[in-house]
């Protein structure tokens, strides 16, 4: 799996090993330079402003970049912006952020295909005067009738043997407004009785009177997605037009719209799967409803798989782009599970982030033979796999927080951590001995008590003896109180994602906040995005919306341990 873009080999079998690992869409780029069909290679991404991204993009994403990088070529970013009914400029601008934040270098070109209208219309006209489109008064439904289906073969519109110079008109006309929405579209003439439906004279323009983003006023026809793609990606000379599986079908009108525009070197479509992920939900449709019903805070609630959200939960563009690597490009369907995202993410952090004590379920550890008042501090390393990342001072003195389940009054077998008469290490600090506890008049424990030896400390080579448990700690004085959310797939695949009714059937538990956090003092002024193993509780990055100087929010982004093996 390491080398799955190890093109770089020098020679031998390293470079038949590179080759052979070529994904199909690079071997065919090869053929094509090879072939010199192009002598370049230019890519873009072409999102459609009507939302944000989520992880299936940024596949698409930074394999269109990295196809550009490997071949010495460019990649654009462009917006697909011919629709001007959903669309909107808040999703322009964070589809730009998202692309950048991935990584994906678009340089200066920075596209909207509403730029190229007046091309669009020349083109149209083009297929006009070629007796290759015409005007046709077909109402929509009327046009469906027509086209017939798999079994049955299209009917030509009687409208199909119009004049040149009636249909330049009428087009002139509707694009001059005087036709309402729907009164009249421009069609392709291609074939009615071809097996392919999408050739059954498609409709490439059509009326609307609707202001547009980017445009205003200007038009009241807007070119159907089919007809305005392969121009758009033609005025740029776009070399790959990559795109997903479910555009196959549409692949040979997407050549004949180029060659009968006559775009000189024309670009050509390949397509590949798109990437699903098991226990997410990625539907623009699904996550709208979880926004507008309140069950998320927003498009970046850290459930979710919108770029804005991976990154607000504490993702790397890093931890992305292997997982985009690791998952490949294949030709058919497939999910991947989601916690191949979560390893690439721990992999990611491991080395590169320093590992803090937190306490995420507090009760009071008293070591009572450790004078009261007093505070040491101790040099406790950043990252035990990491020396490059140092040293911080960690401040110990009598009164500790502890986790909860650290403390058992009475344990069960195989249980080392603190229960009366255990002696555990302190982690980076001493060995203490459990000698009691104190509790509420509901038996709830509300105090440990243990007694340490000074012997113990860390680091001063001591070897008298062993204990089996370590456990992790905060010093109470300089404690700083944070709030930790836990996070839990925000549906459970196994139990189905939908329910009976077409709803999804969501996981209750995917939220836990915990109030009472309390985290070393090293951790205080961490910035949002800022991230940290918690040891023994997972990696947590601050949370960018809701945390603030004097009340942190973490979020974990991932528990340490991983049921996935690579
Ligand atoms: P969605 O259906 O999730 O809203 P979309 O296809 O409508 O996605 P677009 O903005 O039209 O979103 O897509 C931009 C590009 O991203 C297209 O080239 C599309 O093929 C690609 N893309 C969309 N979803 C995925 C996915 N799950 N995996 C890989 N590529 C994807
Ligand atoms: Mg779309």
């Amino acid at each position: 799996m390491e080398n799955i873009n190890h093109t770089g080999a020098a020679a031998g079998t390293d470079q038949e090993a590179a080759e052979s690992s070529k994904n199909f869409i690079e071997q065919e780029i090869d053929q094509d330079l090879a072939e010199g069909v192009y002598n370049h290679v230019q890519t873009r991404f072409p999102p459609e402003p009507n939302g944000y991204l989520h992880i299936g993009h940024a596949k698409s994403i930074l394999l269109n970049y990295g196809l550009a990088k490997k071949y010495g070529g460019k990649f654009n970013l462009r917006f697909d912006d011919t629709n001007p009914t959903k669309e909107k400029t808040e999703f322009v601008e964070s589809i730009i952020e998202d692309v950048k934040w991935l990584g994906a270098d678009f340089e200066d070109r920075l596209f909207f295909a509403s730029d190229y209208f007046e091309t669009m219309y020349e083109c149209a006209v083009l297929l006009i005067k070629k007796g290759k489109a015409f005007v046709c008064d077909l109402s929509a439904e009327e046009i469906r009738e027509y086209r017939g289906d798999f079994t049955t073969p299209g009917r030509e519109s009687p409208y199909r043997n119009r004049s040149v110079e009636e249909n330049l008109r009428l087009f002139e006309e509707m694009k001059e407004g005087k036709y309402a929405d729907g009164e009249k579209v421009l069609r392709a003439k291609i074939d009615m009785t071809s097996p392919n439906i999408n050739m059954r004279d498609p409709v490439i323009y059509r009326v609307a009177h609707m202001a547009h983003h980017n445009t205003g006023d200007k038009w009241c026809i807007y070119p159907m997605y089919d007809f305005a793609h392969p121009i758009e990606d033609a005025v740029e000379h776009i070399t790959h037009s990559i795109c997903t599986l479910e555009f196959e079908d549409h692949r040979p009108l997407y050549d004949w719209v180029v060659r009968e525009c006559e775009f000189e070197n024309p670009p050509r479509q390949i397509e590949f799967a798109k990437l699903y992920l098991t226990n997410v939900v990625t539907g623009k449709r699904y996550i709208k409803k979880l926004v507008e019903n309140g069950i998320v805070d927003g498009w970046d609630d850290p459930r979710l798989v919108s770029i804005a959200a991976l990154r607000r939960r504490g993702y790397t563009p890093e931890s992305i782009q292997k997982f985009v690597e690791l998952v490949g490009v294949a030709k058919a369907n497939s999910s991947v599970d989601y916690a191949l995202l979560e390893y690439c993410i721990r992999e990611d952090l491991k080395l590169k982030r320093p590992r803090m004590m937190a306490v995420l379920d507090p009760v009071k550890l008293v070591i009572d033979n450790y004078p009261e008042g007093q505070t040491e501090m101790l040099s406790i390393p950043n990252n035990l796999e990491n020396e490059s990342l140092g040293e911080r001072q960690v401040p110990f003195s009598r009164e500790l927080y502890i986790e909860r389940e650290d403390f058992m009054e009475v344990p069960p077998k195989k249980y080392f951590r603190l229960f009366p008469g255990n002696e555990v290490r302190l982690m980076g600090a001493y060995f203490v001995t459990c000698t009691g506890c104190e509790k509420d008049a509901d038996g709830r424990v509300t105090v440990v008590h243990g007694i340490y030896d000074p012997e113990t400390k860390s680091g001063s080579g001591f070897t008298g003896r062993k204990v089996k448990g370590t456990i992790h700690w905060v010093s109470v004085p300089t404690a700083e109180k944070v709030e930790c959310r836990l996070y839990e797939n925000i549906v459970d695949e196994e139990k189905g994602k939908l329910n009976a009714d077409g709803t999804l059937n969501l996981n209750p538990n995917s939220l836990t906040v915990l109030k009472d956090c309390y985290v070393e003092p090293a951790l205080k002024g961490a910035k949002a995005y800022d991230s940290f193993q918690f040891m023994r509780s997972g990696y947590f990055c601050v949370d960018s919306r809701d945390s603030r100087p004097d009340a942190p929010v973490f979020n974990r982004i991932v528990s340490l341990k991983s049921s996935f093996k690579l």
